[in-house]
């Protein structure tokens, strides 16, 4: 009775201070005469990858209750009136945590530590202080990580910039010409920090690829950008609170998440390739997600690869992964909003949809009759409800969300992370451009792919790309940010190489498909939450919604965690969620609710196997087995069937074959009994019993 008394009144504590672990984004909308819709998104998704407890405010009042905030929008001078100045200076100087952006209200420079400032729109880099970062945010500590390309040099203008005289504050970030451009000062007992950037330049302007080239590698390198910021937010979050709780990036217990993508988009990969792919994953515990094109067209990009395929994408769903649309046509010049219109998604169907590429230009070509007809197909072929989309070449037409809403489509995967300068989804923007609504799409971006631009994958080099996305996967594991790779399931030997960088993933790598990530995101994003550390060292991290609807992929990461007496979580009816705890970093704790399985290890093959994905079928028989199988190389090939004493019964092949698919059967009329084969490839032997009825 008395635990539960106690119990009781801990609960109604929290609910008095219930705001004080939270962010303030202190929306200053009614001061500055206009919505500053950008740099509010920005901040807002910033805050929402960071994975922080916040609140949005119009009024500083309610914003000072926390202890930190942040302002969106540039404070021009003269635009707030001088009470919320003073009230904003004693918030600093009682220990209040403050963030800005472009300040250029002088009354507000004191606390700021800095005197003056000049504008500018020709800066191309932001470099920062390596030790300061790392001590702002764990996360920050390679060199990658704060030398930040914020526009190339062969732009004259780029976007506008701030760089301040220092008076007391410390430089955290430098532009190229050592003027600073992140400062943080000390004022009384709280900190300001102040970035010459605005939040939209860093975020917004990255997702809608307006960014000045700012990206320093298209895809398969590794690039942090936007997430630069996110890192940063989060460290000042877990520096300033004690036991900072926030929103893990990665699915459950996991390090990291490698979400596998297929884009099947050949006649070789969907007859062949893709089922040996989808098997290989099956048998190893791996799902995964294919994207489909529907070609059932003939034009100057191939015949139709469809027609007559569908059983195929049946298969691939039976084996427990995700089907997408990866378009109809197939066409390079998709992003071209001139030649490949939105169309009517209303009215657009199968039989009155006949796009073609003659070998320059899309005709009958648009977003709704791509989108739209290749979900239809794939519903027809195995009643999937799809749900994602991946345009050919990543070629992103800027109506394409607005047609992907129209058909009920949840994510797009058409971007590259390295070109979007973010590895963690966001909310799309409609039509491409920044003033635009916000979509209820949600985009994840592609982090590796087997598309290398210069020097392609081939046959002779794979296994140096693989190297590539092992260090890019390796590294995006330490910031816990997701990887998404994209291989083109037409080549065997593409087999090994996934296999290779499974086998050789960070420690604790869930590798989940597409969509399920997706969702994680979105529960991740909609689920809220507060904690309270009570002066016994216990811990309660309170949710906002019941049990019974938390994903329970969603984890929390709980700074100094480990110091802790005692966790709890509670759900919104206030009874305890049952949850398991693991150490973090060095001295930090992971919460959640789920176990992952990690075990990818039991291949059926490995990277030395000259056969892969063969099958003898059917077993038993009434006399006749197919042989099917896959070479990586080409070579020698037997295949002998013996009898229970060991004599042989047939030599059913012995030649020098190609590589690829290759299908044989018995001849001889065999009688009831036990048999072996023997499949021997070069020097390497494979064994099986056959029983024939
Ligand atoms: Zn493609």
């Amino acid at each position: 009775m008395k635990r539960l008394f106690n119990l009781l009144l801990f609960i109604a504590l929290l609910g008095n201070s219930i705001a004080q672990n939270r962010v303030s984004v202190f929306e200053t909308t009614s001061y500055i005469g206009f919505e500053d819709k950008e740099n509010n998104f920005s901040v807002n998704h910033a805050m929402k990858v960071a994975g922080v407890p916040f609140s949005t405010y119009s009024s500083l009042e309610d914003a000072i209750q926390n202890p930190i905030i942040i302002i969106p929008s540039t404070i021009e001078v003269g635009t707030l009136p001088q009470t919320i100045i003073d009230s904003l200076s004693s918030y600093v100087s009682n220990g209040g945590i403050l963030i800005l952006s472009q300040l250029k209200e002088n009354q507000l420079f004191n606390i700021a530590g800095v005197s003056d400032y000049s504008y500018s729109s020709n800066k191309k880099m932001i470099i920062g202080d390596l030790q300061k970062l790392n001590d702002e945010s764990y996360y920050l500590d390679q060199n990658e990580e704060i030398n930040l390309k914020i526009c190339d040099t062969s732009f004259v203008t780029g976007f506008g910039t701030r760089n301040y005289v220092n008076t007391t504050a410390i430089t955290l970030a430098f532009f190229e010409d050592s003027s600073s451009a992140i400062l943080k000062n000390q004022f009384g007992n709280g900190q300001v920090y102040l970035f010459g950037l605005s939040w939209k330049d860093v975020i917004l302007r990255n997702q809608v690829s307006k960014d000045y080239k700012a990206a320093r590698s298209y895809s398969n390198g590794f690039e942090i950008g936007s997430d630069f910021y996110f890192f940063l937010i989060r460290g000042i979050f877990e520096k300033y609170i004690p036991f900072a709780v926030s929103k893990h990036t990665s699915v459950s217990n996991s390090n990291s998440s490698l979400i596998i993508t297929h884009d099947v988009d050949a006649t070789s990969a969907i007859s062949d390739i893709m089922t040996d792919f989808s098997s290989y994953e099956y048998e190893n515990n791996i799902r995964s997600t294919y994207f489909i094109t529907t070609h059932y067209n003939h034009d100057s990009i191939a015949k139709d690869f469809w027609t007559g395929y569908e059983d195929q994408i049946l298969s691939v769903k039976n084996k427990n992964h995700e089907i997408a649309s990866h378009s109809v046509s197939h066409v390079p010049d998709f992003d071209n909003s001139t030649i490949v219109q939105l169309g009517d998604c209303d009215e657009v169907e199968h039989s009155n949809y006949h796009p073609f590429y003659n070998g320059t230009i899309s005709n009958d070509v648009t977003v709704c009759g791509e989108v739209s007809v290749s979900k239809q197909l794939l519903k027809e072929a195995a009643n999937i409800d799809v749900k994602s989309f991946r345009a050919g070449y990543l070629a992103y037409n800027k109506n394409l969300l607005e047609g992907l809403e129209s058909m009920n489509y949840s994510y797009n995967s058409s971007n590259s992370a390295n070109n979007v300068l973010t590895s963690f989804p966001y909310q799309g923007h409609l039509t491409l451009s920044m003033s635009s609504d916000t979509s209820s799409i949600l985009e994840i971006p592609n982090t590796i792919s087997d598309v290398f631009v210069d020097n392609r994958i081939s046959e002779d080099n794979y296994m140096e790309k693989v190297a590539i996305w092992k260090s890019v996967q390796k590294k995006n594991s330490l910031n816990h940010s997701p990887t998404v790779l994209l291989i083109h399931p037409n080549r065997l030997w593409k087999i090994v190489a996934e296999q290779s960088l499974i086998r050789d993933l960070t420690e604790n790598t869930a590798i989940i498909p597409f969509e399920e990530y997706g969702q994680y995101w979105k529960d991740r994003v909609s689920t809220d939450f507060d904690f309270e550390i009570s002066s016994d060292s216990n811990m309660i991290i309170q949710l906002n919604i019941t049990e019974e609807k938390l994903n329970k992929s969603l984890s929390f990461s709980l700074k100094n965690g480990l110091t802790l007496n005692n966790i709890q979580v509670l759900d919104a009816d206030g009874k305890i969620v049952k949850h398991s705890e693991l150490k973090h970093h060095d001295n930090d704790k992971l919460v959640y609710f789920s176990e992952i399985n990690f075990d990818h290890s039991i291949f059926t093959y490995d990277e030395t196997s000259k056969l892969i994905n063969y099958s003898v079928y059917p077993n038993p028989s009434n006399s006749i087995f197919n042989f099917k199988f896959s070479l990586i190389n080409d070579a020698n090939v037997s295949i002998k069937l013996f009898d229970e004493l060991g004599n042989v019964v047939e030599e059913i092949m012995n030649n020098a074959i190609e590589l690829g698919n290759h299908f044989i059967s018995n001849t001889k009329k065999l009688n009831q009994g036990m048999y072996f084969y023997k499949i021997s490839v070069d020097d390497q032997h494979y064994f099986g019993k056959v029983i024939v009825n």
